[in-house]
This record gives structure tokens, C-alpha cells and sequence, in this order.
């Protein structure tokens, strides 16, 4: 791979506060055009990691190049060719939405129109209300339009749909993916990780400052080759099994049930399972809690 495939490459990244590690020798390589995600418990050192690299944190060791450049040094024209989207929100409470994006685009050498960036983030209806007086959601969309209006390379968005209800989100998720089509690089954290399941090609589970596992979201953690856990309802209650051979056990239990089986489910460890189990915690399921069944 060549250096210009990459947008962040990252080696032994370190940063500490009072002596306290909170980006503990971090190594990342974010290709161009991909999606990648940073999950973690709060306090993991995301945010941390990522504003060493958005350029507004200096660290203390390691190396750290993104589209090429040494954030620890950003230059003007550098700032212009990536796309940031902080955990709080802006703050230009007199201005309404049309302002503030118009606003925010003359920053830009070569700015996205400003009306199509107010309708791909859903707030046409919106676009002459006062900042102030949006809700949370929707302040947070005001955020994600001020990200994109620069036309970024690359684009950071830090916990970017904390506050948005179901559908809002999966518009986001529509509009991220459309961006990516676009080939812009995505590096967000996310406490959600169906969003991480979504949208990333690539997670990075950061725990401690550092990374514990990164990898497909369909294969982290040897996920794909987790066990799977069948359930199903007999007069007794809800059976669960868990077992690498699930077909096996689906075609015994047709052939002992002559058909159909009650409630049948077949699951794979989620992503959230394998996560849980990353970051030290006990995995709690449904599944988990009814009796496993024997044939
Ligand atoms: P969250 O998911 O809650 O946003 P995070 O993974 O983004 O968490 P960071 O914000 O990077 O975590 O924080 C990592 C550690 O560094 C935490 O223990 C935090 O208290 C500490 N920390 C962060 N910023 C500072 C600061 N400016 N001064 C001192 N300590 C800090």
C-alpha cells in the first residue's frame, strides 16, 4: 500500500493528562475512502485520539499523519480539505439555518451549495429558524451540515447522532453512505454500534487508550465464527442451545416437531455481544437466561 492510499495513518500515538494515559500508543490506518468507526466506553480516549488528529490537541509521542500531513502543525489549506463534527454543538444562536451555513461556507475554496446541504441533513423546513430555537436533533443535523460544507476529504464525526430519534438517524446513515459513494473518507466514533454495523468497513474497539480489537464489524472478534444460539418454545418454556452445528440442530428438532418449530430463532454473536465482551463486561441476553435444552 502506498502512502496516498491512506487518509490517516497513526503509530504509537500517545497523549496523557496529569500523568494519566488517555491515548496509550494508538495504531490506525484509515484507507482513503473507507468508513471506519472508533468504538469504545466513555473515557476510552476516542475523542481524545481524534482531536490529536482533527489538529486541535497536541500529543505527547508517536506518530501521526492525515491526507498526508502532521496534525500537530495544521496549515490553513489543510484545515480546508477535512470536515469536522464536534461532540458540542456550535453556537451561533442569532443566526438561522440558512445564515449559518452560508456563513460557514465562504470559509471553504470550493464550498457545497449551501440549500443542498440544508435538504440533505432534513432541514428545508427549518432553513429560516433561528439556531436557538432548533431542537437538539435537529441542532445536531446544523452540525453535520457545517461538517460536509466544505466538500471534506475526509470527515470527522464525534458521537455525530447522539439525540437523533429512530428516523433521523437512518436518514443520517443514508446521507453518510451517499457521502462515502462520493468517495470522502469517514473516520466517527459511536456509542450505537448498530450505526458502527451500518456504515463502517472497518471498527477499531479502543479501550484504555488503546486498540483491543479492530476488524470488519462482521468478523470482529471472531465473530462470524462464534457459536450460534437456536431457541425455540416447548410446553416447558423457551429452550435455548447454543452450538457451532445450528442446521444440525434445526433439522432434529423439524424431525422431532414433524414441522414447524415454535418460535424458532437462530442468532450469531451480535455486534454488540462481541463488543461487550472486548471491553470486560458480561454478555446479557434473553437467550442467555432460559434453560439450554438438551435433545
Ligand atoms: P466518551 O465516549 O465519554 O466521549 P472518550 O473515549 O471520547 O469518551 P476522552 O474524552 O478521550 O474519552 O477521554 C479519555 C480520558 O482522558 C478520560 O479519562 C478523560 O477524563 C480524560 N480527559 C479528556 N480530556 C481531558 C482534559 N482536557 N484534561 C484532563 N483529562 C482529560
Amino acid at each position: 500500500m502506498t502512502m496516498s492510499d491512506l487518509a490517516v495513518e497513526v503509530h504509537a500515538l500517545a497523549k496523557a493528562y496529569g500523568g494519566i494515559p488517555a491515548v496509550d500508543g494508538i495504531d490506525l490506518q484509515v484507507q482513503r475512502g473507507e468508513c471506519f468507526a472508533l468504538l469504545g466506553p466513555n473515557g476510552a480516549g476516542k475523542t481524545t485520539a481524534i482531536e490529536i488528529l482533527e489538529g486541535y490537541r497536541a500529543r505527547d509521542s508517536g506518530d501521526a499523519l492525515v491526507l498526508g500531513h502532521d496534525p500537530g502543525r495544521p496549515t490553513g489549506t489543510w484545515r480546508s480539505r477535512i470536515g469536522i463534527v464536534l461532540q458540542t454543538a456550535t453556537d451561533n444562536a442569532e443566526l438561522n439555518v440558512h445564515e449559518v451555513v452560508s456563513h460557514f461556507a465562504h470559509y471553504y475554496p470550493s464550498p457545497r451549495d449551501p440549500e443542498s446541504v440544508i435538504e440533505a441533513v432534513g432541514l428545508s423546513e427549518k432553513r429560516k429558524t433561528r439556531t436557538r430555537n432548533l431542537s437538539g436533533g435537529q441542532r445536531r443535523r446544523l452540525d453535520v451540515a457545517l461538517g460536509i460544507i466544505g466538500r471534506p476529504e475526509l470527515l470527522f464525526l464525534d458521537e455525530p447522532t447522539t439525540g437523533f430519534d429512530p428516523e433521523a438517524r437512518r436518514d443520517f446513515w443514508e446521507l453518510i453512505r451517499r457521502l462515502r459513494a462520493d468517495g470522502t473518507t469517514i473516520l466517527l466514533t459511536t456509542h450505537y454500534l448498530e450505526e458502527a454495523e451500518h456504515l463502517a468497513d472497518r471498527v477499531a474497539v479502543i479501550a484504555d487508550g488503546r486498540v483491543v480489537a479492530e476488524g470488519a464489524p462482521s468478523s470482529l472478534g471472531g465473530r462470524e465464527a462464534g457459536d450460534a444460539v437456536v431457541s425455540w418454545r416447548t410446553p416447558d418454556g423457551v429452550q435455548t442451545s447454543r452450538t457451532a452445528e445450528p442446521t444440525r440442530l434445526v433439522s432434529e428438532l423439524a424431525a422431532q416437531y414433524g414441522g414447524e418449530i415454535p418460535e424458532l430463532t437462530v442468532r450469531r454473536p451480535s455486534l454488540e455481544d462481541v463488543y461487550l465482551a472486548l471491553v470486560g463486561r458480561p454478555v446479557e441476553s434473553p437467550s442467555d437466561q432460559g434453560s439450554v435444552g438438551e435433545l
